[in-house]
């Protein structure tokens, strides 16, 4: 079915839409025996018997996607100067062409398109593709209405010029917000969350993962804190792919966050979580809500602690034990659950996990010259942990909102989380029985909330010096002053 005229294309575009919606139309297919082709003709004209098409025919036509946020700001633009220039990613083939505002990621190739009030407008030359904008108050709204900032509505046709030929563009608004939707619910679920900062310290697979997710709910802030750059060795199991190897995973996952949500307010930072950087991490995690943490050694998760704890922000640390056989995850409430220095001192063999987060650990623990077998879906492995991570976070920042998941604060009132891939042969798991077989007793798969009791002499939220003091029979108020330990030592 072709046709060069962009009204009978019009037209038969209007029918196939009819026929996909299952509505009455105005124009109906008809096959023009003359012609020897299908043509779209009005209703209630004289005609052969109308085409048998079915829905899946309908979709003939390129789709044009517009940025429903750039219009409203290039609305007094547009108006002054009677037409608006703007660019298009153009995918696959320009089968579908996408407004370059909409997103960070551009398509290999682009079209340069214009959008106007007047039908007759001449498009500047080098512009394929021109959108006019109708006011139709009338009309019942879809997706290319676009409501003007004065709450004018305007239906959206489009048209790309191929060699002589103009084709006809089906035209469709996205918003990013929901509540600036007219019809249709915007690119997020939510906007609740869109006051709150999250800061991910340790953006591999398992805190990229986390990222993205609470992008997802509609995060508004983000803070992304991690010094190394994506290896190629990475790609099979991080977020950022091929194309992005080299790049700091900071600004790989800040593109991928604006991706999912372009209101987003993201900062990145490549450097080091050591003592020699505390005090900017501690600056920016003053302005956390939540921080999650997922790097991948002890003295960072230790310091990310004590910074934490001294700040007063609720943390939650994520980590898959070594080839993520499992993994773990806590959630510190400064002064009102176990710190990460309590959890280490309770349980110093669960918290010496080995991580897989780097390319170094990887290659040396998941692919090493050791005889160990061939375990694909590593990345499978670690997702359930990164889910976690981001569940406890996203509960964390709803606990001051209006919602129905905090129904499940009760369910994850534990400080601490284990989770199982598999019953790694050496290990205290080596012997919990088959998934298909047990009833009430532990196995893979299944997460396990655990007790774990604060340490009153934590040297981090505890009473440390006291505990100290009382243990030589001293009078802390009696000491003379002592120096303040600086962390390094633990
Ligand atoms: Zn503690």
């Amino acid at each position: 079915m072709s046709t060069s005229d962009p009204q009978q294309q019009q037209m038969i575009h209007e029918a196939m839409k009819s026929i996909a919606e299952r509505r009455p139309g105005r124009t109906k297919l008809v096959y023009d025996k003359t012609r020897r082709t299908i043509v779209a003709v009005a209703e209630g004209t004289q005609a052969p018997r109308a085409l048998n098409i079915t829905a899946d025919d309908a979709d003939m036509f390129a789709t044009l996607t517009l940025s429903t946020t750039w219009l409203r700001d290039h609305w007094d633009s547009l108006i002054r100067d009677g037409y608006a220039p703007l660019s298009l990613s153009s995918w696959d083939e320009g089968d579908a062409l996408t407004h370059a505002a909409l997103g960070v990621t551009p398509a290999a190739s682009s079209a340069a398109a214009c959008i106007t009030l007047d039908p007759a407008f001449q498009v500047p030359p080098g512009t394929t593709v021109a959108i006019v904008l109708q006011s139709d108050s009338g009309g019942q709204p879809n997706a290319a209405t676009f409501s003007s900032p004065s709450a004018t509505p305007y239906r959206a046709t489009a048209w790309r010029q191929d060699g002589d030929t103009r084709l006809a563009l089906d035209v469709c608004f996205a918003d990013v917000q929901p509540e600036l939707a007219t019809r249709r619910s915007g690119i997020l679920e939510t906007t609740v969350l869109k006051d709150k900062t999250v800061v991910l310290i340790g953006l591999g697979t398992g805190g990229g993962h986390a990222a993205i997710e609470l992008a997802k709910c509609g995060v508004g802030n983000f803070i992304l804190i991690d010094r190394d750059r994506l290896a190629v060795g990475n790609v099979v199991r991080h977020p950022g792919g091929i194309s992005q190897v080299g790049r700091y995973k900071v600004n790989v996952i800040r593109d991928l966050i604006l991706e999912k949500n372009p209101d987003a307010n993201v900062s990145a930072h490549p450097v080091a979580v050591d003592y020699d950087n505390q005090g900017d991490i501690k600056e920016l995690i003053a302005r956390a809500d939540v921080v999650v943490c997922g790097t991948d050694s002890r003295p960072s998760k230790l310091l990310v602690n004590q910074l934490c704890v001294e700040a007063g922000v609720i943390a939650v640390y994520g980590g898959a034990f070594r080839r993520a056989y499992g993994g773990q995850v806590l959630r510190v409430r400064p002064n009102q659950s176990a710190c990460h220095q309590c959890f280490v001192a309770a349980m110093p063999d669960q918290a010496s996990d080995v991580e897989v987060s780097t390319a170094a650990d990887a290659e040396g623990i998941a692919y090493s010259d050791q005889p160990v077998a061939i375990e694909p879906g590593l990345s499978l492995d670690v997702l359930p942990i990164a889910n976690m991570v981001a569940k406890l976070a996203l509960l964390e920042l709803l606990a001051d909102r209006d919602s129905s998941l905090n129904i499940l604060q009760r369910d994850f009132a534990a400080p601490w989380y284990l989770w199982l891939n598999r019953p790694e042969p050496g290990t205290e798991y080596a012997s919990w029985p088959p998934l298909s077989e047990s009833v009430d007793e532990m196995t893979i798969h299944r997460w396990y909330g655990i007790e774990l009791p604060r340490d009153e002499e934590c040297s981090v939220c505890g009473n440390f010096l006291a505990a100290l003091a009382g243990n030589y029979g001293l009078n802390v108020d009696s000491l003379p002053d002592l120096p303040v330990s600086t962390g390094k030592d633990r």
